[in-house]
């Protein structure tokens, strides 16, 4: 729990390199915080060699979830957000081979990951259970070491630090403070706004609106290009499970003899086959299964709040420009069309970061609740808000999103974000789309549990948690389903 911090919508929504939020982009986040450690000790032409010591949840599924490469690309310098996924294998079998990496790009040092990036798959450290130590060497015979935690959603702690340390914690004062949803809901009654457009105001706080509104189009744009990516890949996922891609087949099958270019042409084959319950609800599932399968191939995708949940709100959204909002072709200006995915989009960062604030957003500390059901929580509130309901019914669709998600454990198997995580969010989706219809037809006033009646019980369902079920690959149906991994 980390109340009082205050958290953007470009915090919630980050553009990275699947295939975990926490497990990925966090250590690789983490590296480039080393590299700094690094500058500020001295040069990083005078580095002799570094080593990286993982613990806990880190450990345990790490090397499913890709925690070796992130921080190897982490130390040489690439950026996440532009770095060409389809080089990754090249570079990191290079770094394998040459034994060699170049540290931020500049410095070539030794290095082995397989003895250079240490494993400690029964040790833990108290502050988190995703942590990692970070050494360096230099030629002065000097060191230095650094403790990071990363603490979900891509989110990085430095060891006696306060909060994330690229996150807006340090930047100008929101106009409204908030963590809880109670306090949400008291600024929409004082100044007659719908949530969406409280956090507007908050955005405008830390940069002009126009670049707001660009900058959450851009994570549109990468949303919508990895379901188009994802529901035109064919082929088996990595990491020797050999599970086999879906969205591509389901989508063949949905726009049939159907012809195409780009994904402007795609979504008008998709309007054109109506919007009757199999139909609309096939194609959810696909776009979620799309995003999913993407982020478990090392692709492209935003955390939304988290990778391993990056399908749920892109497919909700997706499925109401398609099926239920204003398309951009019928929109009376693009800006009009605009306007409704930035709405969204603010919306459903408020509401995960009401999570992140009164429960947590990691796996490692919550199970599965604390990704797919927040990120169907943050769905269904977005969507209800852009379906006409009030912010009381915005927040009741979150809060019906969650109290259906709780308890909900992580068990990967083998550590890979692949079973059940690509299907459950095919459920995070539709679960966020009943609960929003429920929300729709119901009075708030009336409801019984509130938003932070959910978000306490919620984190207190996570205390209670086994650790088990928290990341470690070490209960449910990552011991129960006995397959072994194939030679890859
Ligand atoms: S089971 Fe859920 S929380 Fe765990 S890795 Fe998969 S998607 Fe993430």
């Amino acid at each position: 729990m980390n109340q009082q911090e205050q958290l953007s919508v470009f915090d919630m929504f980050k553009i990275g390199v699947g295939p975990s939020s926490s497990h990925t982009l966090g250590p690789w986040r983490a590296a480039h915080l080393f590299l700094q450690a690094i500058e500020k000790h001295g040069s990083m032409s005078t580095v002799k060699s570094v080593s990286i010591e993982l613990y806990g949840s880190l450990a345990k599924t790490g090397r499913g979830h890709g925690t070796d490469i992130a921080l190897q690309l982490g130390l040489c310098g690439f950026d996440p957000v532009t770095f060409d996924v389809n080089a990754i294998t090249s570079t990191i079998l290079a770094i394998q081979q040459q034994q060699q990496l170049l540290l931020n790009g500049t410095k070539s040092i030794s290095f082995n990951p397989e003895k250079d990036i240490v494993f400690h798959f029964s040790e833990s450290l108290p502050f988190h259970p995703n942590a990692l130590t970070a050494s360096a060497l230099f030629e002065d015979g000097s060191t230095i070491h650094e403790t990071y935690y990363s603490i979900g959603g891509g989110f990085v702690v430095q060891d006696g630090a306060h909060a994330d340390a690229n996150s807006a914690f340090n930047s100008p004062k929101f106009k409204y403070s908030i963590d809880k949803a109670s306090e949400l809901l008291a600024y929409c009654d004082q100044q007659q706004l719908s949530i969406s457009e409280i956090v507007i105001q908050n955005e405008i706080c830390l940069k002009k609106e126009a670049e707001v509104r660009t900058d959450v189009l851009k994570i549109w744009n990468v949303m919508t290009a990895c379901i188009y990516r994802g529901c035109h890949a064919k082929g088996e996922l990595p990491g020797g499970l050999r599970v086999t891609r879906r969205a591509e087949a389901m989508n063949s099958k949905l726009t049939g003899d159907q012809r195409y270019n780009d994904f402007e042409e795609w979504t008008d084959v998709i309007r054109s086959g109506g919007d009757h319950f199999k139909y609309t609800l096939d194609w959810v599932s696909c776009f979620a299964l799309a995003v999913n399968e993407e982020n478990a191939s090392f692709g492209r995708v935003v955390t939304a709040p988290t990778n391993g949940a990056a399908g749920v709100i892109p497919a909700v959204l997706l499925y109401y420009v398609l099926f239920c909002g204003t398309p951009p072709h019928r929109a009376k200006s693009k800006e009009s069309a605009e306007d409704h995915i930035i709405r969204f989009l603010l919306t459903a960062s408020e509401i995960g970061s009401i999570f992140k604030k009164g429960a947590t957003i990691s796996a490692a500390m919550g199970g599965c609740q604390a990704e797919i059901g927040v990120s169907s929580a943050m769905a269904a509130g977005a969507l209800t808000e852009l379906l006409g309901g009030t912010p009381r019914q915005v927040l009741m669709a979150a809060e019906i999103a969650m109290e259906h998600h709780l308890g909900l454990t992580c068990d990967p198997i083998k550590g890979l974000v692949q079973i059940p995580c690509i299907e459950r969010n095919t459920m995070g989706a539709i679960k966020a789309i009943t609960a929003a219809q429920l929300a729709l037809n119901s009075d708030p006033t009336k409801a019984k549990v509130s938003l932070d009646d959910v978000v306490r019980t919620m984190w207190n369902t996570a205390l209670d948690m086994n650790h088990k079920f928290k990341e470690t690959a070490e209960g449910g149906l990552a011991t129960e389903v006995p397959i072994s991994l194939s030679e890859c």
